[in-house]
């Protein structure tokens, strides 16, 4: 069918895009703002594959064989593809992320399914770039470009943000400039970048007149955030967040991802001064060792990470903390190991991720000596794993029989029920009769059942 005809049958054509993110919340955002961007240009979203005219695939690459992944995934859309040209339509096929950054031309000389190829930094130019494949160029783009995406994406939209529902993330930083010696993040994402407060305020005023309740701040090291301020000056996270607490609608704040080095004095003030900055903190340590944190390049050592925590938790009493764990780090021994569980044990964490090391060709640590046994790690991983659903087990159930505020975000997944979100995290079930969605009720915790939350039923004693 010539486009002609095509305009003629369905005009203005509405063309569908299915995206499929995989990694972390970033990428989740980076999805959401490309929807966007292609939504300007008439692609509504789909979450049926078989009727896209554009898949994009939206990947991570943080962990081993991610690239493996998606090229089996490209052969499965391979067949799609074929299905849906041999119907006589289109479905142009892109890969972004971070493998997108780290494979480039590759992905298209192994997979010629692939139209279009763009790495993190290149999102603003998508429509462009979609132009072109169409117009059968196979496209790659995967600079980091000096100019600032940011200001060239369009803001979220009122429609597809009120859809996404009542919470919301928003990046505010990009790259990393740390280098820990296991870690892809500086070579895929770049060096750090970060948005002015003029542009996050603005984007945060966009998703409050949305219905947005809650925003979560995000960046690969989202506490080293430094933006131009409208004073002129550079501001710190710690100033920024009461800057936004102020923004009618914006009940609650959250950020993530922290480097304990970037926890300054302006933000462990935040958490004491703002009733809206929620008191969980995602702060990751890795290890416990001060070996294995200096071959990692982490910049800190286990009494700093104490110290930091203890200040803190002086600040905001109920503040719960999560964090990430790498076992079997290139040198581990098992005293190390054990360093690791005494810190668990000691700082106690509400939850946490664990990892168990995985080489990254082209990172440091990819190179070094007496790699650990992968069993050796895995038992380690066990291990660790066990005591941290222990305390996240006990933190859940310290919760039980306190009041607390939360943000009703959906109806349940039974009739009569609704769920919320506690301050730390957890869904909370609750009766549908206690508010709308997007209310902060206060309800107090009848029980836990694995890791959500049970409101008792209004009128219990
Ligand atoms: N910027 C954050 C920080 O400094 O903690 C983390 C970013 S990274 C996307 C998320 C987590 O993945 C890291 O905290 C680390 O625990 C884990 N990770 C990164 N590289 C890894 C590797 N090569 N092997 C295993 N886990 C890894
Ligand atoms: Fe990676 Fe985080 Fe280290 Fe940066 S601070 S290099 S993102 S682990």
């Amino acid at each position: 069918m010539s486009e002609h005809s095509e305009a003629l049958s369905q005009t203005p054509r509405e063309r569908r895009v299915f995206v499929k993110t995989y990694g972390c919340q970033m990428n989740v955002y980076d999805s959401q703002r490309m929807s966007d961007a292609l939504a300007a240009d008439g692609y509504r979203a789909t979450d049926e594959i078989g009727e896209a005219d554009l898949v994009l695939i939206n990947t991570c690459h943080i962990r081993e064989k991610a690239a493996e992944k998606v090229y089996s995934e490209l052969g499965r859309v391979r067949q799609l593809k074929a299905e849906r040209e041999a119907a006589g339509h289109e479905m142009l096929v892109g890969i972004a992320g971070c493998v997108a950054q780290a494979e480039g031309e590759e992905i298209v000389r192994r997979a010629p399914v692939v139209d279009l190829v763009l790495g993190p930094q290149t999102y603003h130019r998508l429509p462009e770039m979609v132009a072109r494949a169409r117009s059968g160029t196979k496209v790659v783009e995967t600079d980091h470009t000096l100019e600032d995406k940011f200001a060239h994406l369009p803001a979220p939209q009122r429609a597809p943000t009120r859809a996404r529902g009542v919470t919301a993330f928003l990046t505010v930083q990009e790259g990393c400039d740390k280098f820990c010696t296991f870690c892809v993040v500086p070579y895929t994402r770049g060096s750090e970048i970060s948005r002015t407060v003029a542009q996050i305020v603005a984007e945060a005023e966009r998703l409050a007149e949305a219905g947005v309740r809650e925003i979560t701040l995000l960046g690969q090291n989202v506490n080293a955030w430094h933006g131009m301020g409208p004073d002129g000056r550079e501001w710190g996270l710690g100033r920024l967040l009461y800057r936004l607490a102020d923004i009618p609608g914006v009940a609650r704040l959250r950020f993530t991802t922290s480097h304990p080095r970037d926890m300054d004095d302006d933000l462990i003030a935040a958490h004491r001064d703002l009733p809206a900055l929620m008191p969980y903190l995602h702060l990751p340590v890795q290890s416990g060792s001060d070996r294995i944190l200096k071959a990692m390049n982490r910049r800190h050592v286990a009494a700093d990470y104490h110290r930091l925590v203890e200040r803190i938790r002086d600040a905001r009493s109920d503040i719960a903390l999560s964090g990430d764990f790498i076992v079997g780090f290139p040198g581990e021994t098992d005293a190390d190991f054990e360093a690791t569980m005494r810190l668990v044990e000691e700082v106690r964490y509400a939850a946490a991720f664990t990892f168990k090391y995985s080489p990254r060709p082209g990172t440091p640590a990819a190179d070094m000596e007496f790699q650990v046994e992968p069993q050796v790690a895995d038992e380690r991983l066990q291990r660790l794993q066990a005591l941290i659903a222990r305390q996240q087990r006990e933190f859940q159930e310290s919760l039980v029989g306190q009041e607390m505020d939360v943000l009703i975000e959906k109806p349940g997944r039974r009739p009569g029920q609704k769920v919320g979100r506690s301050p730390w995290l957890q869904p909370v079930i609750l009766d549908e009769t206690l508010g709308e969605i997007g209310d902060i009720v206060s309800v107090r915790i009848g029980h836990t059942e694995a890791n959500s939350l049970f409101a008792a039923p209004p009128g219990a004693t």
